[in-house]
């Protein structure tokens, strides 16, 4: 099963206990997926491609209305094999009732925006359900709601800046996308519609992808020393041949002779294990320094061979 999927199965089984939350949610499902038909608006419908959601969506209806009257129905959408739940609400003073309430002052101020905070949340859950979808995070972080109406794009933005969250949103196949692509950011939307599980989840995952950019990091970090390492030995063993050329290696210092030779036996030795190898031993800066004395010497018979 997709991340997305088992997010809306734990949305769907949360039911908010007061009324002004109830009321909030319904209306963003009425908002998103849903209409008021007939001629005299004999009936309101809500749609949900899940049943777990339609579930909820009756339960919420039935909490609310206990003697409204509702009725379930399934089809397969024509485009997709998805099947599509329909709650309807039947008889015009129901219908009314409801719809009326999606007006209620005091539960969506201005615009239709939810006054209270556990609203504001309830209402996003609602819409995430309807139209949501969250990416796996072993893949990438994304969260998003879409819908056709720019208004109701709008309020969804506005919403979740009102809890603290920045949302983007652009345009697909006709839709407006409202998403969040920050990791934290998204934690924080799972959990402000109450996916807790999920969230858990979703923080394992980004735990271990944080380590393993860590170690990735470290290891790099290791291979540029690495090649550092074996960069510095090359330039070595390029100037300890460059003098074997010319003037020969036994017109160098005895030292510098031992230094060279064990240097071109151990092309991968590092200069603690070249100083190492040395009689008598010697320090890291010591051999060093020798190597420096090469270099030099080198310098010297390049000058010369550039002048003639
Ligand atoms: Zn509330």
């Amino acid at each position: 099963m997709s991340f997305s999927i088992d997010v809306r199965q734990e949305l769907a089984r949360v039911i908010p206990g007061a009324r002004c939350c109830r009321i909030a949610e319904l209306s963003a499902f009425y908002e998103l997926a849903g209409f008021l038909l007939g001629t005299d608006n004999q009936v309101l419908d809500f749609n949900n491609s899940s049943p777990v959601v339609a579930r909820k969506i009756l339960l919420l209806l039935k909490g609310l209305y206990p003697e409204l009257s509702t009725q379930v129905l399934v089809s397969k959408s024509r485009s997709r094999r998805a099947q599509l739940c329909t709650v309807r609400v039947l008889g015009r003073a129901g219908a009314g009732q409801v719809y009326q309430d999606f007006k209620d002052q005091n539960v969506l101020g201005k615009l239709g925006i939810p006054r209270k905070k556990c609203c504001r949340r309830a209402y996003l859950r609602g819409a995430f359900l309807s139209s949501g979808s969250i990416t796996n995070p072993e893949r990438a972080y994304h969260l998003e709601i879409s819908t056709e109406q720019t208004s109701l794009a709008e309020k969804i933005l506005e919403i979740i800046a009102s809890l603290g969250l920045e949302a983007g949103v652009t345009q697909r196949k006709g839709s407006l996308v409202v998403y969040i692509k920050d990791g934290s950011q998204i934690v924080t939307m799972l959990n402000l519609m109450g996916a807790h599980n999920n969230l858990l989840r979703f923080e394992n995952v980004r735990v271990m992808k944080d380590m393993r950019n860590q170690v990735n990091r470290l290891v790099n970090c290791e291979t540029a020393n690495v090649d550092k390492t074996v960069k510095a030995a090359m330039d070595q063993i390029e100037d300890i041949q460059t003098i074997a050329a010319t003037i020969g290696l036994e017109e160098l210092p005895p030292k510098l002779q031992e230094v060279a030779l064990v240097r071109l036996e151990n092309p991968y030795a590092s200069l603690q294990e070249i100083g190492e190898l040395m009689t008598p031993k010697m320090s890291k800066s010591g051999v060093n320094y020798r190597f420096a004395q090469i270099r030099e010497k080198t310098r010297q018979i390049d000058k010369l061979t550039t002048k003639y």
